[in-house]
């Protein structure tokens, strides 16, 4: 069957386990991840390039003003944006690409690629949330507080989503996502060349059998 490639964008309150359900997807499912870039310094193991693209903030605004992004956004202190050009690559040759992005992004997002699909990820709980935040032992209490406060904030935007998917046990959050991204493969507006292809040998044949 000739698919487009779908867009896929996956957010989530800050320490819900966003990267770790995207890593285990992308290893389990091989679609195509856009590596954002940023401003924040990188955690200990994170690697240029492939957990993000470490920028300057001069190197930043640079590629703002340069029309590198599809969308970027302020979250916290620092700045994020998605490279344009890896996205319109992969979704041009039909790949399904997943987008690990903040809720103001997800909106830009949307509005340029109004087929995208939309998955919000949640904990079970406030409780675990923080205890996920607190155990990944990467932010001060400082920032703990003001990635929560920013998560409460965030929950204005759940209803903007296409899909509510629960972290809670890892493998079947993985499985959950994955069959939320094949569902919308099979959506009819995104098979319309399948349909047009089906009319016209529908029509080949009866022209053969009348012959
Ligand atoms: P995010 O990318 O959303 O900020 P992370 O992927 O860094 O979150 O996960 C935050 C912490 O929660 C990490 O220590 C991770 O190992 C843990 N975690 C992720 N998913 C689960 C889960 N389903 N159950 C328990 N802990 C989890
Ligand atoms: P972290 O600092 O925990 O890696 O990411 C903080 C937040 O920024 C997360 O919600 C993450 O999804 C989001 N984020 C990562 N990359 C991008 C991006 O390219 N654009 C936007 N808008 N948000 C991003």
């Amino acid at each position: 069957m000739n698919k487009k490639g779908v867009l896929i964008v996956i957010s989530g309150f800050s320490g819900v386990g966003k990267g770790t359900v995207v890593k285990k997807l992308i290893e389990k499912y091989q679609y195509s991840l856009s590596v954002s870039a940023t401003t924040r310094a990188p955690r200990p193991g994170e690697v240029n390039g492939k957990d993000y693209f470490f920028k300057s903030v001069d190197e930043f605004r640079n590629l703002i003003d340069y029309n590198g992004f599809i969308e970027w956004a302020q979250y916290v202190e620092n700045f994020y944006g998605t490279p344009r050009k890896f996205v319109e690559d992969e979704l041009a040759k039909g790949s399904n690409v997943i987008l690990e992005i903040e809720v103001q992004g997800a909106m830009k997002v949307k509005e340029q690629y109004p087929d995208a699909v939309l998955i919000f990820l949640t904990a079970p709980d406030a409780v675990s949330l923080k205890t996920r935040l607190e155990g990944r032992g990467t932010e001060d209490a400082k920032v703990i507080g003001k990635r929560l406060k920013r998560a409460s904030e965030e929950t204005e935007d759940m209803p903007f989503y296409d899909y509510l998917v629960v972290n809670d046990d890892l493998d079947t959050c993985v499985d959950n996502v994955n069959a939320v991204i094949v569902a919308e493969g099979f959506k009819t507006a995104n098979n319309k060349e399948y349909i047009s292809k089906t009319k016209n040998e529908l029509l080949e044949i009866r022209k053969e059998i009348l012959s």
